[in-house]
């Protein structure tokens, strides 16, 4: 059977990253999915054609990521060079000498000896508690570029950092970030940072990129929703599904999005969006749904130093 594929593009560091990735965060997951559904769901997102996973140690999954890839290779469908790993270190370990120690950690829960992408997941630093700390991301950064320099990490970048930390990073590093993961969707479309760091040189990946399309269980969710009007004219005329649109929507715009899904059938669905395009106005179309509203804001963290948003 032939599989669905992403192609890759090339990071500012020379290495090919695929354009789709699975997103294994569970959020309110957690309550309804165990952590075996994880592990199914790397295997499954594998045999259905996907070559890059996205984890991150707080996601308390890296294990279950790892048993899925090893599964697969086990299986002979991929080896581990044809996969592509991010994983990304947590908020706790941001002292420069944490970070080499951290990711060796997270390679021990995935089974790797390196990943290909290894991201500051925020800005923000905390004690072990979750109380604010004060740690200068300048420096959490020599540590990623440590964990660079020892073949640990292929590429480094980072998570949730708004424009100026980008820029402050930019003019203060000796590795430019190769990534910056934060969230774009329908009702959140970022014009400004994504534009930002594309010129930078500076891939962008996409978290939560199905917006409030799918249940948040909020009642102020603003459209679209999955039964949105627009989208489903779109849907027809392709002989897609809305989910299907907003992912090819964000690859039109030159994005890296991270479904997440533990669904066999709508993982399968979610990388079959390689076969057809958008017209430019069609995605200036969606980019009108645009409120600035976020899924993910973590309000808890509004006073720490470095809050992103
Ligand atoms: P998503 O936009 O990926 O939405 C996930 C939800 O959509 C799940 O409920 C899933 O259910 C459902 N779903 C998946 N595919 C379809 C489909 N084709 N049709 C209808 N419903 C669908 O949001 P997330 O917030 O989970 O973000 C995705 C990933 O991004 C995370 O898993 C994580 O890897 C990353 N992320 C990173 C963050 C960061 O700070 N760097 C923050 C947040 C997320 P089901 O599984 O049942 O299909």
């Amino acid at each position: 059977a032939v599989v669905a594929q992403a192609p890759c593009i090339e990071l500012n560091d020379g290495n090919k990253i695929p354009v789709l990735a699975l997103g294994t965060g569970r959020g309110t997951a957690k309550e309804t999915e165990t952590l075996e559904d994880v592990r199914n769901a790397v295997l499954w997102a594998i045999e259905a054609g996907y070559r890059h996973i996205d984890t991150a140690a707080v996601y308390d999954d890296e294990e279950q990521v790892g048993q899925g890839i090893a599964d697969a290779i086990a299986k002979g469908i991929v080896t581990r060079e044809q996969i592509f790993v991010t994983t990304k270190l947590w908020n706790d370990k941001h002292a420069r000498d944490q970070v080499v120690p951290a990711l060796r950690e997270s390679l021990k829960r995935l089974g790797l000896d390196y990943v290909d992408l290894y991201l500051i997941h925020f800005p923000v630093s905390t004690k072990s508690d979750g109380s604010p700390d004060n740690i200068d991301y300048l420096d959490t950064w020599k540590g990623m570029e440590e964990a660079r320099q020892h073949g640990l990490a292929r590429s480094i970048g980072v998570s949730n950092f708004n424009l100026s930390q980008i820029d402050r990073l930019v003019a203060n590093c000796q590795v430019r970030p190769a990534v910056n993961e934060f969230e774009v969707n329908p009702t959140l479309t970022q014009e400004p940072l994504v534009s930002h760091c594309h010129s930078l040189g500076i891939a962008v990946m996409s978290y939560s990129p199905f917006g409030f399309l799918v249940s948040r269980k909020r009642d102020d969710a603003p459209p679209p929703k999955y039964d949105d009007p627009t989208l489903g004219a779109m849907a027809a005329k392709y002989g897609k599904t809305p989910g299907q649109i907003v992912l090819r929507y964000l690859i039109e715009r030159g994005l890296i999005p991270i479904p997440k899904s533990t669904n066999k059938k709508r993982l399968a669905e979610n990388i079959n969006i390689f076969d057809f395009q958008l017209t430019e106005d069609e995605v200036a179309t969606i980019s009108r749904f645009n409120k600035n509203t976020r899924v993910i804001s973590i309000d808890a963290w509004k006073d720490y130093p470095n809050y992103p948003f």
